[in-house]
């Protein structure tokens, strides 16, 4: 018999009838013999309808007051399929995540699992019941209700199979599995059968939001197996898998992500002197912007440009803080463009292939977009454009990089 902890997204359990499917299916698990432990997140839709209401009436809700008000999403679809799951004769219990004791920090709106006490999810299975866990909050040593950050339930469930030593971490989607990129943006896009945990962990932490990235992370931590299957269609899903293919033939690029709401700040003509970066990233860093791309570019007359990129709902907040750095350094100009997005090739493939770069910049030149800015490591690289043409981008680079599904070629042809 085997412990699997399985999460179901907000579409997977969007209407009740959806709920209803979940439980038919959660049922046919445990009719298996299994013993599970079921992860939702809130209704499709119903954490943004819940920010908006914040927001209607202050313009920065008070992070505090948003965890308590975005939790109550999970805690609506945890009773709702509880309850479709006893509607089935199948015993099964819902727990909010500070009654199963996921224990957090206490950054408000993005908080971190510290810990988590299993005792009472065990207790629960020997008395043979489900265990239904709300995603994507927990609860800080003060008492105070945290969430995780958008697509957190993901994390809780990963978190949770790794304190529960399950046999398997199951995350349901809306799509099959892991694709090259995303399939909605993509249809040539082509379902994997597995992915390195690493190169996961890049697609992750670069817009592809198939999983968060501390559920990665946590993954890799804890040696979780997990895999990524569909609510909606039988498959195998795609695994995420702990060792490195050492298969020869690892194709350079494992998959394409990309982010689109991205702004791009500029402070030209700073002073090209030691600790000019921190005195301009330091303040923005410091108001818990998270700054994402940065390139600084020293001119011959011993001047300075930095260029950084940050989520385009902060790049005012930015610019402000920014404006005030360059008054005081007597910067030429402060330059925000809300319009740009990054596109980024992923794959362990590339420590052995030259010249990925190269081939990425020539299909760009011949799509006429401009790269504005570029940064590598050792198994990606990330390029930010005009964000109008970032869907041209990716579909041109999946084509170019052999990406796309050969089926869904015949399929179309
Ligand atoms: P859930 O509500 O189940 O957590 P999400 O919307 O958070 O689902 O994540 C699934 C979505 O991730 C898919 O619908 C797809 O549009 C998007 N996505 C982005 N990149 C990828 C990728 N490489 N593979 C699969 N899905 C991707
Ligand atoms: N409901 C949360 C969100 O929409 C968490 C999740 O679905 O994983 O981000
Ligand atoms: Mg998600």
């Amino acid at each position: 018999m085997a412990l699997i902890v399985q999460k179901y997204g907000g579409t997977s359990v969007g209407t009740v009838e959806r709920i209803n499917a979940v439980a038919d299916k959660v049922a046919g698990f445990r009719d298996k013999g299994d013993d599970l432990v079921v992860v939702v997140s809130a209704m499709s839709g119903e954490t943004n309808r819940l920010t908006a209401l914040a927001e209607e009436i202050m313009e920065f809700p008070t992070p505090r007051e948003m965890d308590v008000l975005l939790s109550t999403g999970e805690q609506v679809t945890i009773a709702l399929l509880t309850m479709a799951l006893e509607q089935r004769g199948c015993r099964a219990r819902s727990f909010t995540g500070g009654q199963v004791r996921v224990l957090t920090d206490n950054t408000h709106t993005k908080a971190r699992i510290r810990e988590i006490d299993s005792t009472r999810i065990h207790e629960q299975l020997q008395q043979g019941n489900v265990v239904v866990v709300a995603g994507f909050q927990g609860v800080s040593e003060e008492g105070h209700i945290t969430t995780l950050g958008r697509g957190g339930s993901d994390t809780t469930a990963v978190a949770l199979a790794a304190a529960l030593k399950a046999d398997e971490c199951q995350i349901y989607t809306d799509v099959k599995g892991v694709y090259t990129t995303d399939p909605r943006v993509v249809a040539a896009a082509r379902l994997l059968t597995s992915i390195t945990f690493e190169e996961m962990l890049e697609l992750a932490s670069l817009g592809a939001k198939v999983l968060q990235i501390r559920a990665v992370e946590f993954a890799g931590k804890y040696k979780v197996p997990l895999r990524v299957l569909s609510s909606f269609e039988e498959g195998p899903g795609t695994l995420i898998s702990l060792e490195e293919d050492t298969d020869m033939e690892t194709p350079a690029i494992a998959g394409i992500a990309f982010e689109r709401d991205e702004a791009k700040l500029t402070v030209a003509g700073v002073p090209d002197v030691p600790g000019i970066a921190y005195e301009v990233i330091g303040p923005v860093s410091e108001a818990g912007i998270e700054v994402d791309v940065i390139v600084q570019n020293a001119a011959a007359d011993g001047t300075n440009d930095i260029t950084f990129t940050v989520k385009r709902s902060e790049g005012e907040r930015a610019k402000t803080i920014i404006d005030a750095v360059a008054t005081k350094l007597k910067a030429a100009s402060v330059v925000l463009d809300k319009k740009v997005g990054k596109v980024s090739l992923v794959g362990v493939g590339m420590r052995s292939h030259a010249g990925i770069a190269a081939k990425m910049f020539k299909v760009l030149a011949d799509e006429s977009i401009n790269i504005q800015l570029i940064t590598t490591s050792e198994i990606r690289i990330s390029i930010v454009i005009e964000e109008k043409y970032l869907e041209l981008a990716v579909r041109a680079l999946h084509s170019a990089f052999d990406l796309d599904d050969p089926d869904y070629e015949k399929q179309s042809s």
